[in-house]
């Protein structure tokens, strides 16, 4: 949490409201909460820069700037990234203040800490290893079929490695592979062709339809005006061990897959395939 559909959601927001828009004043309430470079040279280079753009790239927001370089945002497990009115003081979790020249402030506000700011004139060092973008045109089932094909890892963990696939995390993997009615302890290479084309739909079938819904709000998640998303009313397995499977009725469960949680129906998802 966040993952790819609550990062778009940001940036949809954030691209029209900050395009063309400068920075006049930045502070740093946290030191820690900029990766790169120094927080004293973050917050100098950062003035008078004018936004471009608001793009994602797998759980990253980037902010290319007219002078070339790029501001990147990973918000983590708890961070948000809320553009408010001058007469919002900062909270106490909030750890990075970018004020523009419209008089609004960019908040970077993140109660765990664990997410971090990053300025840098080549994004390549932090995104240049992240694997295709699900909802690409050009990712089809046979792109996905050749990211896991000989993997003799679990899908689950497949699906979670941002080498692999860029932009899921736990909730959306647990949800796809339901849709798929794929055991999360599958291994990569064990999956049919029929198979892999069935979690292709899923991955792409539940990215669309969180985004559309604004992303998942389990507890932190807030979009860039503030707004939690309305998916978690939506999900089928997440969260719900214990329950009937809204498929079968059988009880969902709830197992650990390289320390993540992980929510699957047992007859639905049945352990050696089809
Ligand atoms: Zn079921």
């Amino acid at each position: 949490m966040p993952e790819l559909p609550e990062v778009e959601t940001i940036v949809n927001q954030l691209r029209s409201r900050l395009l063309g828009r400068r920075i006049v004043s930045t502070w740093i309430g946290w030191e820690r909460i900029v990766d790169r470079p120094p927080a004293e040279e973050f917050c100098q280079r950062l003035n008078q820069r004018i936004f471009a753009d608001a793009r994602r790239r797998g759980k990253f927001l980037l902010f290319p700037f007219h002078s070339g370089d790029v501001l990147l945002v990973h918000l983590r497990m708890t961070g948000n990234l809320l553009l408010q009115p001058s007469s919002v003081e900062p909270d106490r979790h909030t750890h990075a203040v970018l004020t523009l020249d419209d008089g609004q402030r960019l908040h970077y506000r993140d109660v765990r800490k664990l997410g971090r700011l990053y300025l840098v004139d080549d994004t390549e060092e932090l995104v240049g290893r992240l694997g295709p973008e699900p909802l690409a045109a050009d990712f089809d089932a046979e792109a996905l079929a050749a990211r896991l094909a000989d993997r003799r890892a679990r899908v689950k963990s497949l699906l979670l490695d941002q080498r692999v696939l860029a932009g899921l995390g736990n909730i959306y993997a647990d949800e796809a592979l339901f849709r798929a009615g794929i055991h999360p302890l599958r291994l990569g290479e064990s999956l049919s062709a029929g198979e892999i084309a069935r979690l292709h739909a899923a991955i792409r079938g539940v990215l669309r339809e969180a985004i559309t819904a604004g992303g998942t709000t389990l507890r932190d998640y807030r979009s860039a005006t503030g707004q939690p998303g309305e998916f978690q009313e939506r999900l089928q397995v997440v969260r719900r061990h214990g329950e009937p499977c809204p498929r079968c009725g059988t009880p969902l469960e709830r197992i650990r897959v390289g320390g993540r949680s992980t929510h699957f129906c047992p007859r639905c998802q049945p352990a050696g395939g089809a």
